[in-house]
């Protein structure tokens, strides 16, 4: 049975080995908040000799037939090309540093480095028997993450989907206007409610605070127009939300507002999961896509 090691780096790094798409044995977690500080002030070199211990380590000396990663930002050809939460690492040729960290150890299995949101939806794909079809998936974080299974060529920076044309709404990290990550990313609602905390903003307007449920309701019209723009590029299908906000999605309204944008009859048939962020669905899902690409 083939055998690859699958990394994150979404919360913190973990690796693991996947046979059959599982986790063969634990997951190996560098979770200490001192490790995952000293990742943002570390050079892209030292991040990829980092993953390779990891990789040495949960390989504990038995070798695999390919490695997957998850990173944030544009990955494009090992390359990152962008990454707002790792700065350090546009530019730098993951693949090549980690590659190199590998053969000091005497190891050349092939790496692969995917966007993470990506990885999530192969792990969903893997692990749920959908292997066969599309998978999408948001990811309600800080920023938003828009993944996609099977893996192909592109940049699918679904969160920077312009979902609004208000020159008001200016609020996404990346500085672009009426963009999705602008309504719905965490960072983006801390500052436009500078006095409210984001769980706040959801508990208020469950109480009728009138400018809450307003932003609610946008907040839910949000991502069901990055979901209708989808669906109108590349049809219906399985859409799973994760990531610590998904709790506060209303599934009926975001069906409503969906149904409102949607109205052609083959693009009907799209489904909502809301499912928990795991750090295992990420593993698996870089080991997969690693794999695949070999087949
Ligand atoms: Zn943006």
């Amino acid at each position: 049975m083939s055998r690859s090691i699958g990394v994150t780096t979404a919360e913190h790094i973990a690796a693991g080995v996947v046979e059959g798409n599982q986790v063969v044995g634990k997951l190996r977690l560098l979770q200490e908040d001192s490790e995952t500080d000293a990742l943002h002030g570390m050079p892209s070199a030292g991040i990829a000799q980092t993953i390779a211990d990891q990789i040495l380590a949960v390989a504990a000396g038995d070798k695999v037939d390919a490695i997957g990663i998850g990173l944030p930002g544009i990955i494009r050809d090992g390359l990152v090309e962008e990454s707002p939460n790792l700065r350090q690492l546009k530019g730098a040729n993951m693949r090549e540093l980690v590659s190199a960290a590998l053969n000091q150890a005497g190891w050349n299995a092939p790496v692969h480095v995917y966007n993470d949101a990506d990885v999530v939806a192969a792990g969903l794909a893997a692990t749920r028997g959908q292997l066969d079809r599309l998978i999408r998936v948001w990811t309600l974080g800080h920023g938003i993450g828009f993944g996609i299974y099977p893996w192909h060529e592109g940049i699918w920076e679904g969160g920077h989907m312009a979902v609004s044309l208000d020159p008001r709404e200016k609020y996404c990290g990346c500085g672009g206007r009426g963009h999705l990550e602008g309504i719905m990313g965490h960072r983006a609602m801390r500052l436009r409610f500078l006095d409210l905390e984001p769980e706040e903003i959801f508990e208020n307007a469950q109480r009728g605070d009138a400018r809450c449920v307003e932003f609610v309701k946008l907040w839910h019209a949000a991502l069901a127009a990055g979901t209708a723009n989808s669906i109108h590029l590349a049809g219906p299908g399985k859409f799973y939300i994760s990531g610590f906000n998904a709790r506060h999605l209303d599934v009926n309204l975001l069906n409503q507002y969906v149904s409102e944008m949607v109205k052609m009859s083959p693009l009907q048939g799209y489904v909502f999961e809301i499912v928990p962020a795991s750090t295992e669905i990420a593993v698996i899902g870089a080991a997969v896509n690693a794999l695949r690409a070999h087949q």
